[in-house]
């Protein structure tokens, strides 16, 4: 049945598929840019300098459906690799060994994430590995990944304590494991102006900007319910990590959480 809408052939449904896509990409973008001043890109930039990717590593970045942390792996390794003559000549091989798999639950996500690659020129990069897996229950063999990044991610999977665990089975000892998330904030008087921030001001953005209220509505909240920097650490380390540790970013609105696998 053609629901009194015209056929349409396939190539133009892919391109509309496509426009829808990159819509969302951009709002999502746009969003994240609006509500974190431009800064979540920082923050992006410090978990990866963390990290300290390396060519020949693989990597693994969960819930990473728009690419925006394995976008930054995937240069920090080819740039330092320009930059470095020595390093160039020593990793020649191992380069093409580097994975970096952006795994997301959301296959729409993922999408978005390799349209962005396109436009980045990245489509045909063979350390990118797209594939679509559930933080808790990953398809990963034990101790098979050097790194595990997740952003702004955890606080969305049901059973975190089963996703931490995951994370610990597939890295492999000494890997580490990095955390960047919306966190809470330490200070009283930064705390009372960050709640009216989110609670009036971001689900406003999010109606005016992205036409949809009630899921900035929804992250507002699960912000409020995800557990305290220390809370969250001590889980990093039930779950097997050693030298657990967090660094907060504007007081405590984001932190970054990391433990390695001994
Ligand atoms: N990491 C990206 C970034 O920082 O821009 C995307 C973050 S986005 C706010 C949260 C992502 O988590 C979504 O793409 C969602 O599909 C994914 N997600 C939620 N639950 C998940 C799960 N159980 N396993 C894997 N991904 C999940």
């Amino acid at each position: 049945t053609s629901f009194g809408f015209k056929e349409v052939p396939e190539e133009e449904k892919t391109r509309m598929v496509g426009d829808v896509f990159k819509s969302v990409a951009s709002k999502y973008d746009l969003m994240n840019d609006i509500m974190s001043g431009g800064l979540h890109r920082l923050w992006k930039d410090r978990l990866v300098s963390k990290l300290r990717p390396f060519p020949g590593m693989q990597h693994l970045d969960v819930a990473g459906g728009t690419g925006d942390v394995a976008f930054r792996i995937v240069d920090a390794i080819y740039t330092r690799e320009q930059r470095s003559f020595r390093g160039m000549l020593a990793n020649t091989e191992a380069k093409d060994e580097t994975r970096v798999y952006v795994c997301d639950i959301n296959p729409a996500m993922l999408e978005v994430g390799q349209k962005r690659a396109l436009d980045r020129g990245l489509a045909e990069c063979p350390a990118l590995v797209w594939m679509q897996g559930d933080a808790e229950a990953l398809s990963f063999e034990d101790g098979s990944v050097d790194g595990y990044t997740i952003a702004f991610g955890i606080r969305n999977v049901t059973h975190i304590e089963k996703a931490l665990k995951e994370a610990h089975r597939v890295l492999k000892r000494g890997g580490r494991f990095l955390c960047l998330e919306l966190s809470h904030v330490q200070f009283p008087i930064f705390k009372d102006m960050y709640d009216l921030y989110s609670f009036s001001v971001i689900p406003s953005i999010g109606e005016l900007v992205a036409g949809d209220r009630h899921s900035y509505q929804y992250l507002v909240e699960s912000i409020r319910r995800f557990p305290s920097q220390e809370k969250f650490a001590k889980m990093i380390a039930d779950a097997g990590f050693v030298d657990v540790e967090y660094e907060n970013f504007v007081g405590g609105v984001v932190a970054i959480h990391s433990g390695f696998k001994y």
